[in-house]
């Protein structure tokens, strides 16, 4: 699969929060259901105009570089890496492959070699453009016709297209523009739509299997690119499209209407990532994510309800549970059955939501039953944390990665230590139950001069760190 990336030249905002965790989410349930996916998502670090149409505006990265006063390239690097940061903390698992425009401009150069071989793209000027009237399916994907981008109201600056609706694919680089590669209409750079075309097929092959994006791209970006793509290969190109709807807030889109600014980043110094991750899922990525201050802390209670029933499970038995792949059996429970339901009926994330809190009354019933209750087998703990695990923090990705190596190994030297004290405290008691109190005093010093008291009570021996 194939999801358009940001384009780096300044900080994500909640609305690549949501594209990226729907791509996020595909990604995650397929492999669930044993899909091996190649997720590839681009980088996109020149080409992108202002205007977002490709032809007018200049590039978004050189306007940036001169507002930083830094090297476009300085920019890209600098807010890629901010980007990543910001994905991670939505525990948003990376691509496969994360493909540069600026490292694949000889495949694109390529392409429009091909399409201009073909007919259906010509040189004008230094610039190349595709002749949108030679493809008689544009407009095949959004249901928009071509003059749809003319009627736009948009001032036309360019004289030397055959029609005003061809979109380019190089543009000659005017006098001062950093970003340039030789080529043969001369020095000049990449359109935008034509990096996803070149980079896509280059991985995934001429036809693969998914493609998603902002609705946003839907037309015009994602129309040039079937139309780039089909063209030069003869093939079809995706299978199924996938689009995103944009996050309102009082109806609105969002822009930085959220108290102070939507930009990820400043979330995060008020509100859990995770949560704000939940929050998004609760409703499905094809609506409107209506995302207020109410709706964010009414949805953190119940994020927090949920999390403390599946981490009551977690450290149930003494070694704290790691997530492993569902089982058959597993697999069959009614729960796990119905989550799957509303994940088929394209990755419905609010539904899938809704089943985990219908199936949290019994299992807190299940687990208030075990701890005043009778002890139970640890096997019935485990089919119940590999369940809940597997559909909360595989696949819906809002359970904190105890996955994180640091926080993980901590947990496990903590097991090994209490371990072994309770093997030295067993050593003692037998000791002084034999009144051989040489041999229980050596083992308390023993363990002081490694930083551990023993400390005796009436209940028994309890330990700490000096
Ligand atoms: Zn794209």
């Amino acid at each position: 699969m194939y999801f358009c990336g940001p384009t780096v030249y300044s900080d994500s905002h909640v609305g690549h929060g949501k594209a990226y965790i729907t791509a996020d989410i595909v990604h995650r349930y397929l492999e669930f259901l044993g899909y091996n996916v190649t997720y590839v998502q681009n980088i996109t670090d020149v080409g992108h105009m202002t205007d977002n149409d490709d032809v007018a505006g200049e590039d978004k990265l050189e306007v940036q570089s001169r507002k930083e006063r830094k090297h476009p390239m300085a920019i890209a690097e600098f807010y890629t890496q901010r980007y990543y940061e910001d994905m991670d903390a939505l525990n948003i698992r990376r691509p496969d492959i994360a493909p540069r425009a600026t490292g694949h401009i000889i495949e694109q150069i390529e392409l429009i070699k091909e399409l201009i071989a073909k007919g259906f793209a010509y040189e004008s000027e230094g610039n190349v453009y595709f002749d949108v009237a030679k493809d008689k399916e544009y407009g095949k994907l959004s249901g928009r016709k071509a003059e749809d981008q003319e009627a736009s109201g948009r001032v036309e600056e360019r004289t030397d297209k055959r029609s005003p609706q061809d979109f380019a694919l190089w543009k000659r680089a005017e006098k001062g523009h950093i970003l340039q590669w030789p080529s043969p209409w001369g020095m000049g750079f990449p359109g935008w739509h034509i990096e996803c075309s070149a980079m896509s097929m280059k991985y995934l092959g001429e036809t693969f299997d998914i493609h998603g994006g902002g609705l946003e791209n839907q037309f015009p970006h994602h129309e040039c690119e079937i139309a780039q793509s089909e063209c030069a290969t003869g093939h079809p190109f995706v299978k199924y499209w996938m689009h995103n709807n944009m996050v309102t807030t009082g109806g609105v889109k969002m822009g930085k209407s959220l108290g102070n600014s939507a930009y990820l980043r400043d979330l995060y110094k008020q509100y859990d990532p995770l949560s704000l991750r939940f929050t998004i899922l609760q409703s499905h990525y094809r609506g409107t994510t209506e995302f207020t201050t109410e709706a964010i802390t009414s949805s953190a209670a119940g994020y927090r309800r949920l999390l403390d029933s599946i981490e009551a499970l977690r450290t149930a038995v003494h070694t704290p549970l790691q997530t492993r792949i569902l089982n058959e059996e597993e697999r069959q429970d009614p729960l796990v059955q119905r989550f799957i339901e509303a994940m088929d009926d394209d990755f419905n994330t609010a539904k899938a939501i809704a089943v985990l809190f219908e199936g949290l009354n019994e299992l807190n019933t299940w687990i208030m039953g075990w701890i005043n209750g009778p002890a139970v087998m640890g096997t019935e703990i485990e089919y119940r944390y590999q369940i809940w695990s597997n559909l909360a923090g595989s696949v819906l990705g809002i359970l904190p990665t105890n996955q994180s190596s640091s926080s993980n190994e901590s947990k496990k030297k903590d097991f090994a230590l209490d371990k072994l004290v309770d093997s030295k405290k067993a050593e003692r008691k037998a000791a002084r139950d034999r009144r051989d109190f040489a041999m229980s005093d050596s083992i308390r010093k023993e363990l002081e001069e490694a930083g551990i008291i023993l400390e005796d009570t009436k209940d028994g021996t309890a330990w700490r760190l000096k």
